[in-house]
C-alpha cells in the first residue's frame, strides 16, 4: 500500500513542477513514506534521516505514513532538521504545504481530514514503463487485532465507490497496465458504493473489472479470513482473469494465540475456508501471514502453527516475531517471550515454509506456465515475469524477441524456493 501510496505522492508533486530524482543528496525535497507496522520499519526511518542530514544539501524533509500518524510531533522532537509530518490520510496536502514551508515553518497534519484524498487526488500519471500497478480500493480496518497498529495509524475501515476504482483502472490500463493489484488492509471487506447506488462486496467489483477491455490479469491483497464469502470463492470459479492466489492470513495455527489475538476465527473455520476455496478452484495457490512468539506462545501453541502449516500446504508465505507496538493492547500482555525464542520459533517456521515452497515450485517442472514479462533480470538477456501462481519466472530472451509488459509461455526447467526457470516457448 506504501508503493501505491507513493506514486501518487510523486504524481500530484509533478503537478508543482517536481520531477523525480535518482540521487536523494541532489533533491529539494525527500519524502519518506514509511511503515509503522513492526519496530523495526519505525526505527529505519530515524536512522535514515541521520544518514541524509549527514551527506546532503536537501532542503526540505516530508515524513509520511503510519509512522507520521502514530509518532506526530515526536519526529520534529527528534529530529528537528525534518519540516513536514503528514498522515497516510492527509497526503494529498503535500504539493500546498511544502510551498509553505520557510525556514522557519513547520506543519504536522496527523487530524483524519473531512475531505477524501482520492476525491482530491490528480489522475494517474504512472510513466515507469511497468505492466502492473497496485489500486488501493479499501483503506482502514475496524478489527482491533491486539497485535496491529492499522485500526489507529490508518483509521476506521473505508471503501472507495466502484466508479471510483473503474475510472482509476481505465486510466492506469490507458497507459499500459494489464495487471491490476487491487489493495485494501482487508481487501475482501470491501463494501464500497456500486452503480446501482447499492453496496458492492468485492466479487461485485471483481465482475465489473473483469469486462474492462486491455484487462488481462487481476490480482488482490490482503485478505481476512472472515469476511470471504461465497461470491468470492465463486468469481474464482468464473472469472478468468482472476489470478489463481489467495493471501489468506492466519498468524497462529493455535486457537489459544488467535484468541488472545482477538481474530474471530479459528484454526478449524480457516481450513474450512480453504477447503471451499480449494473446492472452487483446485488449482489455486495459497499464502498467508504468520507472527511467532506472541506474548504467551508456548511450545504447544507454536507447534499447532507448523502443523496447520502441514495442513494447508502453503505456496508461499510470510512471516515475522511478534514486535510489540505502542498503543495495542498485546504490548501490555504479560508473558512477552525473550528475543531468542522468537527468533529460534521463527527459523523453524521459515524454514518449513521454505520446504513446501520449494516443494510446491517443483510441481511446475516440465510444464509450460504463461507469464506477463515485469523486469530485466540480473544476468544479461535476461527477463523476469510472473505466473498466474504468483511465482517469479525467469528465462532467457533469446534474440532479443521479448519484451517488457508482453505475455509468453515459458517451459520449466528449473525451480528454486523462490523462483521458476525455463526457455521461452512461444510470444504471444
Ligand atoms: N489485515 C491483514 C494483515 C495486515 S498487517 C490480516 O488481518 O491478516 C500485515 C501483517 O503484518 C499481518 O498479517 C501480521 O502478520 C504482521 N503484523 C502486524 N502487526 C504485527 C506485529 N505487531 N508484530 C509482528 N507482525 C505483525
Ligand atoms: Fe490489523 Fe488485519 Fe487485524 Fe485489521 S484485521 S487489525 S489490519 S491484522
Amino acid at each position: 500500500m506504501n508503493v501505491y501510496d507513493s506514486e501518487r505522492i510523486v504524481e500530484s508533486l509533478s503537478e508543482k513542477g517536481f520531477t523525480e530524482s535518482k540521487e536523494m543528496k541532489d533533491s529539494d525535497v525527500v519524502v519518506f513514506n514509511t511503515c509503522h507496522i513492526r519496530e523495526k520499519a519505525a526505527e529505519k526511518l530515524y536512522s535514515d534521516i541521520g544518514r541524509l542530514k549527514e551527506n546532503s544539501k536537501t532542503k526540505k524533509i516530508v515524513v509520511a505514513g503510519c509512522v507520521a500518524q502514530a509518532e506526530n510531533q515526536e519526529i520534529i522532537k527528534r529530529m528537528p532538521d525534518v519540516d513536514l509530518v503528514i498522515g497516510p490520510q492527509s497526503y494529498h496536502k503535500i504539493p500546498d504545504l511544502i510551498s509553505k514551508l520557510d525556514k522557519k515553518r513547520k506543519f504536522v497534519e496527523t487530524d483524519f481530514p473531512t475531505e477524501n484524498k482520492f476525491n482530491v487526488l490528480t489522475k494517474r500519471k504512472k510513466n515507469d514503463k511497468k505492466p502492473t500497478a497496485f489500486l488501493t480500493i479499501q483503506e482502514g480496518c475496524d478489527k482491533f487485532c491486539t497485535f496491529c497498529v492499522v485500526p489507529y495509524t490508518r483509521g476506521a475501515e473505508y471503501s472507495r465507490t466502484t466508479m471510483e476504482i473503474i475510472e482509476e483502472a481505465k486510466e492506469l490500463i490507458g497507459r499500459g497496465i494489464s495487471e491490476l493489484t487491487l489493495l485494501g488492509q482487508n481487501v475482501n471487506a470491501y463494501h464500497g458504493q456500486g452503480y446501482d447506488k447499492k453496496t458492492s462486496n468485492l466479487a461485485d467489483l471483481f465482475y465489473e473489472l473483469s469486462k474492462l477491455d486491455g484487462l488481462k490479469r487481476l490480482r488482490y491483497t490482503t485478505n481476512h479470513p472472515n469476511d470471504v464469502n461465497k461470491e468470492l470463492i465463486q468469481a474464482h470459479k468464473d472469472i478468468e482473469i482472476l489470478m489463481p492466489y489467495i493471501h489468506l492470513p492466519i498468524q497462529s495455527g493455535s486457537d489459544r494465540m488467535l484468541k488472545l489475538m482477538n481474530r474471530k476465527h479459528t484454526r478449524q473455520s480457516y481450513l474450512e475456508i480453504i477447503e471451499k476455496i480449494r473446492e472452487a478452484r483446485c488449482d489455486i495457490a495459497i499464502s498467508s501471514d504468520f507472527i511467532v512468539g506472541f506474548p504467551g506462545e508456548t511450545d504447544s501453541d507454536f507447534e499447532q502453527s507448523l502443523s496447520l502449516i502441514n495442513k494447508v500446504n502453503y505456496s508461499q508465505a510470510y512471516s515475522f516475531t511478534y514486535s510489540p507496538r505502542p498503543g495495542t493492547p498485546a504490548a501490555d500482555y504479560d508473558h512477552q517471550l525473550p528475543k531468542e525464542i522468537k527468533m529460534e520459533r521463527l527459523i523453524i517456521l521459515q524454514n518449513l515454509l521454505k520446504e513446501q515452497q520449494l516443494e510446491y515450485n517443483k510441481k511446475f517442472l516440465n510444464s509450460s506456465v504463461s507469464i506477463l514479462i515485469e523486469r530485466e533480470g540480473k544476468e544479461h538477456n535476461q527477463l523476469v515475469g510472473k505466473s498466474p501462481h504468483s511465482q517469479s519466472v525467469y528465462f532467457n530472451n533469446v534474440e532479443n524477441k521479448s519484451k517488457i509488459g508482453n505475455f509468453a509461455e515459458v517451459h520449466i526447467n528449473s525451480v528454486k524456493v523462490s523462483s521458476l526457470s525455463g526457455n521461452i516457448i512461444e510470444k504471444n
